[in-house]
């Protein structure tokens, strides 16, 4: 029997055909299309031929096209619909993927050949997208460390293969000791608790064999213990308890791997010939240098300090009225500030979900892709891996643009959290390729006959993933390697945070937030609430998030680590004045987006550098006071939107918004300008 993997795919918009696909399929699709890949880039390395762009790079980026083929198919499935079978696979292309990502960049004949054109880069007459592949090619293969010769290629080697051991056990020690603290709750504490956390407390017990109910260290149970519990003395129990982790000594103590971590980055760093790890990790981002990140989070830092210091006064005033006495300490924090939210902001979630349509929720981010890029959406009736995933074709002026995939129910098989991921890219080097775009997300599944119904974060969530849609769907390159949302960490979140700003755009939820009932359009009182809501202690939440990125940074901005990262960050801390009722959102011992794997050291930051570009860029059409304003949604589309990664992220951002990005409209966001 053929593998209908490996045909041609004859489906509706060559779509995966889902319907033949079966499990037993994968496994040898993905060691043919490896084998033909290394075939494919053996030759391309062992050819006689003079270098060009053409035999060499293109060359590259076709020889894997079957295997992205493949791929896309197996990695949509496996993360939004898993099952034993599907996670076993995983774990066996993991390795066969990695060694052949390393055998490509350690190959000698080919990095020649690299180098070879990136030396005759001005004589090749490139286009501007070429000499920008190259340019990101040829960085690829140097940053892995293929000029480097002998002791320090092999201590290279060495270094890197301790630093992904290093980040496994301090995954698994963070673990061993979130699994390991519990803390019972008494009849008594648990009726002081509203009725979600009270059951989500009893779960946890059975779940956990303990005998009764309990608090755990899973953030989705100890915040909101910490929010509503009245009893300060368990509150100051569960916060130590929480902030502990990863320090509480023997073998599951993460501060000695910390240490030798920063330790052996700086040394990686040193051997590619850079001045610290932060110079190595911002190269590749928009931010590119330390000073500019810090530069960043400090003219954040001040007004949120002043901010959440003002707030701290006024939570600590209701803490005395209720009797206790001295400082807020930090496990009052969330407790006085949800009582203030309360009575300032009083919004019943059960009271507006009922506007909050999953469909209507959808058709005002298709409205909102319509009116501002001229995109429609058409319902598509085509095989896909779950029952519940939904296909639409995406067209402009009768001309097909994308499928887009909506697979929105939560449900076992599928991971947690929400997702954007491309099943193909936009490209045009292997002929006119259209993308296939998918979102997942996680919204609870109606009862039969019943309408899906959201919260406001769930909206969000939604309006945020299909702006990273719009990324892949409107990107008009010709690589693959910078299509859609292949661009820099700093610089990937401004399409998805920047179309949740049309959500907050009155009419919008005017027209969309409708109730299931009644088919009402929200009440105005409840709408103006909904978004004066969002920017309910902002101070709070801006201190500790700029501490911990700040920690982040300044751990990997030099050449001499230090041997005390606990001490370091006390330093620190001290220095930008850190409130005492406030701690970080991340100490040290379990800063698993540092420690954990690479993947965000000295990246900490970035999120905030995002949020500052997508208010920055949201305000191009208040100032324009049109939120639809034709003649910007083009510029936008033309620069940001279209180019990928085949452009410098400050360039596109300077081509859009005629300068770069400031904090102002940040700051004016998120309640804390002056
Ligand atoms: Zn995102």
């Amino acid at each position: 029997m053929t593998n209908p993997l490996l045909t041609a795919w004859d489906t509706p918009f060559g779509l995966p055909p889902f319907d033949a696909i079966e499990d037993d399929h994968f496994a040898p699709a993905v060691e043919k299309a490896l084998a033909d890949a290394r075939a494919a880039i053996n030759a391309i390395a062992t050819s006689d031929e003079e270098p060009s762009f053409a035999n060499t790079i293109e060359a590259m980026a076709l020889a894997e096209g079957d295997l992205d083929r493949v791929l896309g198919a197996f990695y949509g499935v496996a993360g939004a619909d898993s099952t034993p079978a599907r996670e076993a696979l995983q774990r066996d292309f993991a390795p066969l993927l990695s060694a052949f990502g390393s055998e490509v960049s350690s190959n000698k004949d080919l990095f020649a050949r690299i180098e070879s054109l990136w030396q005759a880069r001005d004589t090749l007459d490139l286009t501007d997208e070429q000499a920008m592949v190259l340019k990101l090619t040829h960085r690829s293969f140097v940053r892995q460390g293929a000029e480097l010769e002998g002791y320090a290629s092999d201590r290279l080697r060495d270094v890197t293969a301790r630093l992904s051991v290093l980040g496994t056990q301090f995954s698994q020690n963070l673990l061993a000791d979130e699994r390991s603290w519990f803390m019972p709750l008494s009849e008594d504490d648990l009726a002081a608790l509203p009725d979600f956390v009270a059951d989500a407390a009893r779960a946890a017990g059975e779940a956990g064999d303990h005998g009764g109910p309990v608090v755990t260290l899973s953030r989705s149970l100890i915040v909101p213990f910490l929010q509503f519990s009245p009893n300060r003395a368990l509150r100051e129990r569960a916060y130590n308890a929480w902030t502990s982790r990863g320090m509480n000594g023997g073998d599951t103590d993460n501060r000695d791997l910390a240490a030798e971590t920063l330790a052996l980055r700086a040394e990686r760093a040193n051997l590619l010939g850079y001045d610290s790890f932060a110079d190595f990790k911002l190269e590749t981002e928009m931010a590119k240098t330390p000073q500019a990140v810090r530069d960043l989070l400090m003219q954040v830092w001040e007004p949120a300090r002043t901010s959440a210091e003002a707030d701290q006064t006024k939570l600590q005033a209701m803490m005395h009225n209720d009797g206790a006495t001295g400082p807020l300490e930090p496990w009052d924090w969330r407790y006085y500030s949800e009582k203030r939210r309360q009575a300032e902001h009083d919004l019943d979630e059960s009271v507006i979900k009922p506007y909050l349509q999953l469909d209507r929720m959808i058709d005002a981010a298709f409205d909102c892709a319509n009116r501002l890029f001229g995109l429609e959406f058409s319902p598509i009736d085509a095989p896909t891996y779950h029952a519940d995933v939904r296909l639409w074709e995406v067209t402009r002026d009768g001309q097909h643009v994308a499928v887009f995939m909506g697979d929105y129910f939560a449900r076992a098989s599928k991971r947690s959290g929400a997702w954007c991921m491309a099943m193909r890219s936009q490209q045009r080097l292997a002929g006119d390729i259209r993308p296939i775009v998918v979102n997942v997300c996680n919204f609870a599944k109606p009862a039969a006959g019943k309408p899906a119904l959201l919260s406001y974060d769930d909206a969000r969530t939604l309006f945020h993933e299909f702006g990273h849609a719009l990324h892949q769907m409107l990107s008009d390159v010709t690589y693959a390697s910078v299509s859609g949302t292949s661009v820099a960490r700093d610089f990937v979140e401004l399409p998805s945070q920047l179309f949740e700003h049309w959500l907050e755009v009155p009419e919008v939820l005017t027209k969309y937030a409708t109730h299931a009932d009644t088919g009402d359009a929200m009440p105005a009182e409840m709408l103006d609430r909904l978004l004066a809501a969002s920017t309910y202690d902002m101070g709070f939440q801006t201190v500790e998030y700029v501490a911990s990125a700040l920690v982040d940074l300044e751990f990997h901005a030099t050449d001499d680590a230090p041997r005390d990262p606990m001490q370091r960050q006390a330093e620190i801390l001290e220095e930008i004045g850190m409130p005492h009722a406030i701690g970080m959102r991340h100490a040290t011992p379990h800063f698993a987006h540092v420690f954990s794997g690479d993947g965000y050291s000295s990246g900490y930051y970035s999120y905030m550098w995002s949020e500052v570009m997508d208010a920055d860029a949201f305000d191009a059409f208040t100032e324009a006071g049109d939120a639809f304003d034709p003649a910007l949604a083009k510029r936008l589309e033309d620069t940001v939107l279209s180019s990928g990664g085949s452009v410098e992220p400050d360039v596109l951002y300077t081509a859009f918004r005629g300068r770069m990005p400031g904090v102002d409209a940040l700051l004016r966001g998120r309640g804390l300008a002056a």
